[in-house]
């Protein structure tokens, strides 16, 4: 029988020298995740290719997963819909992926003396405490709303609950919102009030009241992406949040949104998701390497000067 690509990939990598390393997902065409890596690989002068691992269901994961175990592999980065399905295929979570996140988007790949061991990270829960940080969002932060119950908005809940800020989670149904509290308590020690600290996007009275209380808003739905005009929430709202508070939208593309673009023309301190795009990317960077980022490269291949 032929060698398949990817034996072929393999063979070709040890007998260069070249450590590999992809992008697990579905799709993935889109993203700036192999452009940012390779540029930090080859500004530091290290032999390494960064693939586009198009994974379209279980079974291709398995198979990308066990490939990982392979001599010439350092890693991968994992994205949607695959951050949490991957999880059981390894042999160690860390506490950012296990506790702070729930899921995975960065699997190290290490020889120890009983043999590889895959290990699964979250580097989206620290890049986006760094962002807020940036921002200078948790000095006196006492309440961070969530609009969005998804995988980020994990990532956002387990960030706020290590910094023992308070949140308040907007769904488009508060079933969803109820089931994404429920799903972090299964993780982290959260207050039983947490439970009640939920918004239907469609109660504007309640929305406005949640707003008027929080220091920081973090955008964790698409709404926005490819359209400078969308918005999660009327912008009128934003009226209601603290003049100290914080905007932090996830969406990168555009950069700046309009969520963005409407709480800087309120004088609010606002960020896209570039930041954190960066931030996440460079964390796993230097878990795979041990090395300091190169991160103004990494800037410059994501466009984002
Ligand atoms: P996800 O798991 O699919 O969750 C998306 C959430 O948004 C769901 O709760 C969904 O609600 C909600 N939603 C979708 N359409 C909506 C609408 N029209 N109005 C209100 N809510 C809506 O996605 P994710 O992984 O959390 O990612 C969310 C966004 O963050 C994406 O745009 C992603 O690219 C971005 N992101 C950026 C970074 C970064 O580094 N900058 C990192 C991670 C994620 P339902 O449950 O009701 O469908």
């Amino acid at each position: 029988m032929p060698p398949s690509h990817e034996d072929a990939s393999e063979a070709e990598a040890q007998l260069s020298g070249v450590a590999r390393l992809g992008l697990i997902g579905h799709p993935i065409a889109h993203s700036r995740s192999p452009a940012m890596q390779q540029a930090a690989f080859d500004a530091l002068d290290l032999p390494a290719r960064y693939e586009q691992w198009d994974t379209p269901d279980e079974m291709a994961l398995a198979e990308r997963v066990a490939a990982l175990r392979q001599p010439a592999m350092l890693g991968a980065n994992v994205t949607i819909p695959w951050k949490e399905a991957v999880a059981p295929l390894l042999d160690d979570l860390d506490d950012s992926a296990r506790r702070i996140a729930g899921a995975v988007n960065t699997i190290i790949r290490a020889e120890m003396e009983q043999g590889v061991r895959l290990t699964g990270h979250n580097t989206d829960a620290p890049a986006l405490d760094r962002t807020l940080d940036d921002l200078g969002a948790w000095s006196d932060a006492r309440r961070m709303l969530v609009l969005g119950a998804g995988g980020a908005a994990q990532a956002a809940l387990g960030v706020a609950h290590m910094r023992g800020v308070e949140p308040w989670l907007v769904a488009r149904r508060i079933e969803t919102a109820w089931e994404a509290m429920a799903k972090l308590a299964t993780r982290l020690p959260v207050p039983e009030r947490w439970r009640d600290h939920v918004v239907a996007l469609d109660d504007p009275g309640a929305l406005r009241a949640a707003l008027t209380e929080s220091q920081i808003l973090i955008n964790a739905t698409p709404v926005g992406v490819g359209d400078i005009e969308a918005s999660p929430l009327p912008l009128d709202l934003l009226a209601a949040l603290p003049s100290d508070a914080a905007v932090l939208d996830l969406i990168y593309a555009p950069p700046e949104t309009a969520l963005v673009r409407a709480a800087r023309a309120r004088g609010l301190r606002a960020e896209g998701g570039l930041p954190m795009l960066l931030y996440q990317g460079a964390l796993a960077f230097t878990l795979w390497t041990g090395q300091p980022a190169p991160l103004d490269v990494m800037r410059r291949a994501l466009a984002i000067e």
